[in-house]
């Protein structure tokens, strides 16, 4: 019998000028990037949590803490490796992926193909299945005023 499961992952982040800018595992030319213990790729975090979510198998917190050096400077990819590690031990494998992006600026449409194919490649799922969206809030709240950059991620898994 086929077993179905969704998860939804949510993060964000702060933005602060001279830090590098990952999103989807995609360096972007920007003038801020995330403030983060990792790489603050905030769109893989999410989406981590949207897998671990949908396994109940806790979050991403919990999983690679903020107080380890370990996970200092890591690079998210790496997260996601493992987390689809936990995934295919208990017999998962992805049925799709959206995610949604919210931030002010820079424009990302020019990152969305090489992000999709990256987080495809890590989910091993052809690109079709992966979905990555932008989009401003219209200048409103704190991803409007430029103070950070907030995503949500949800996945189907299928065993
Ligand atoms: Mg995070």
């Amino acid at each position: 019998m086929t077993d179905i499961r969704i998860g939804n992952g949510y993060d964000v982040h702060a933005l602060a000028e001279g830090l590098p800018l990952w999103l989807g595992g995609v360096k972007i030319e920007s003038g801020v990037g995330c403030v983060a213990h990792s790489d603050g790729d905030v769109a893989i975090h999410a989406l981590c949590d949207a897998v671990l979510g949908a396994l109940a198998l806790g979050d991403i917190g919990e999983h690679f803490p903020d107080n380890s050096d370990e996970f200092k400077g890591i690079d998210s990819k790496i997260l996601l490796h493992r987390v689809m590690g936990l995934a295919a031990d208990r017999g998962y494998a992805v049925g799709n992926a959206d995610i949604t992006i919210a931030m002010q600026r820079p424009k990302l449409a020019p990152y969305i193909t090489s992000m999709r194919e990256t987080i495809a490649d890590i989910m091993k799922v052809a690109v079709d299945r992966v979905s990555v969206k932008a989009t401003t809030t219209e200048k409103l709240g704190f991803v409007g005023r430029g103070e950070g950059c907030e995503v949500f991620a949800t996945v189907l898994m299928i065993k």
